[in-house]
């Protein structure tokens, strides 16, 4: 099934110079980009964006690095591209993060972890509707 994902190279990621790198393996992958933008996240967006976390212990440091500089927001597309985005990406956890994943050849970090995908469609889909507006998207 033709799927749209949410994408966002961390600000760890943009400071790191790995935006190319990252997007670049996703263009080489096949999968096609859909929107893309550069922003400075507001805590208000972060906050909403990583909803789901609320309360756990590490929210608010999480809130506080990903405004901690600009990101790049992307929504790519293709086939089962929610799954297979997650599979380029690796684990959470550094030790399980494979490499030739992004995190596993770029990150030993559980929280600076240079890239974020949608778990799942429906994920993708509230994400995608959160980051963009429609006439954002080709
Ligand atoms: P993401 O949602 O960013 O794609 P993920 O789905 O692999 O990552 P989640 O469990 O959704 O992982 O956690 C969201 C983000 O919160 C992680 O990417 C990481 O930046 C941060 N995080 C998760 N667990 C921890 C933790 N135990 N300590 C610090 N930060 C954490
Ligand atoms: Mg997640």
């Amino acid at each position: 099934m033709i799927q749209r994902t949410f994408v966002m190279v961390k600000p760890d990621g943009v400071q790191r110079k790995l935006a190319g790198e990252i997007i670049g393996r996703f263009e080489r992958r096949g999968l096609r980009l859909a929107g893309m933008k550069m922003l400075r996240v507001s805590r208000e967006l972060a906050e909403a964006h990583y909803a789901a976390h609320k309360g756990k212990p590490f929210f608010g440091e999480l809130v506080d690095f990903i405004t901690s500089g600009p990101v790049v927001a992307m929504v790519w597309e293709g086939e089962d591209a929610v799954l297979l985005v997650r599979n380029m990406m690796g684990a959470l956890k550094p030790a399980e993060a494979q490499p030739g994943s992004i995190r596993g050849d770029f990150t030993a970090s559980i929280q600076m972890n240079v890239v974020h995908g949608s778990s799942d469609p429906a994920a993708a889909d509230e994400e995608v509707a959160l980051w963009f507006s429609e006439d954002e998207l080709v």
